[in-house]
């Protein structure tokens, strides 16, 4: 935290912070997995996460004294501070760090924190979903292609109503009635052997792991992804739906609007990129080690 090492208990902003009171602040949520047979701990994409974490930080006027490759090796110092040689979840934040009223960006002191979070509260396996009555927050509001904290009120208004109606999560709409994503998660339809999602102009978080599905479903399956707006009806007319994301990876959707989907269990489609995208992570596939930074 700021340049230092300490323990989580003793990592503390106080009550008259502004990252607390505002929720001005951005986030990431980075993934390691352990590799029991190499031994290995492989952190996916690290310097993408940081990349895309800088760039938010930008939008939000904070200035970090530290560039992608600072990060990168600071949290691989953490890791092996931890002496974590299992599945880790990393949660990096920035956040401006005073405790004045006025809720601006400008002009402040900036703080970082990187804490580790295990990683299994997210094992999912199918889910069921609604759509969501509250709409995906947009481009002039909040950005809804950075990790702001004050976003994430968003999905959780949506994740909150989707279960207190029965479902496991929500799809967020535009507000032209386009399908955006989940409330943490990218989606994808699969219809007829394709694969389709929605583009960065429907308000969506554009998330590293959709990025690796596009890319491996045209290099290992000869699938091309068509990027662009979805009605909701799509939805139900689709053969499979997934959803993806560093936390939840990739998590077949079985149900949605109190209709099945396709067969009703995860599709072949699914299957394979879900099998694929674990390979990949554990650095079974030389391919694609450059996704990788091994910890130890
Ligand atoms: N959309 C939202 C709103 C998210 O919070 C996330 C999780 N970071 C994603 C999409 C997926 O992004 P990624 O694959 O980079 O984790």
């Amino acid at each position: 935290m700021n340049g230092e090492f300490i323990p989580a208990g003793t990592a503390v902003v106080g009550v008259k912070n502004k990252a607390l009171n505002y929720g001005l602040g951005v986030i990431e949520g980075i993934r390691g997995y352990w590799n029991d047979e190499h031994e290995q701990l492989y952190l996916f994409r690290l310097a993408d996460h940081y990349s895309r974490f800088l760039d938010a930080c930008r939008t939000l006027y904070i200035s970090l004294p530290y560039s992608v490759g600072d990060l990168c090796e600071i949290t691989v110092d953490l890791v092996k501070l931890n002496n974590i040689k299992g599945n880790i979840y990393i949660r990096p934040v920035a956040y401006i760090d005073e405790d004045s009223l006025r809720p601006s960006l400008v002009n402040g002191n900036y703080g970082i924190f990187i804490a580790l979070v295990e990683p299994g509260i997210y094992s999912l396996n199918e889910l069921s979903t609604l759509t969501s009555s509250w709409l995906r927050i947009s481009s002039n509001t909040i950005p809804p292609f950075i990790k702001s904290i004050s976003g994430y009120l968003n999905s959780a208004l949506a994740y909150s109503e989707a279960v207190l109606a029965g479902a496991e999560d929500a799809i967020f709409l535009t507000r032209d009635g386009n399908i955006s994503e989940g409330s943490t998660s990218n989606l994808f339809i699969v219809n007829n052997n394709r694969l389709f999602t929605p583009p960065a102009s429907d308000d969506i978080f554009p998330g590293l792991t959709r990025d690796t599905v596009i890319t491996i479903a045209k290099k290992e399956l000869g699938m091309e992804t068509d990027i662009g707006s979805l009605p909701k009806s799509a939805l139900y007319a689709a053969d499979e739906l997934f959803f993806t994301g560093t936390a939840i990876q990739l998590v077949s959707v079985v149900k949605t609007d109190h209709r099945t989907v396709g067969t009703g269990t995860t599709g072949p489609v699914t299957a394979r990129l879900q099998q694929l995208y674990s390979q990949i992570v554990l650095g079974e596939t030389s391919a694609y080690r450059r996704y990788l930074t091994p910890v130890w």
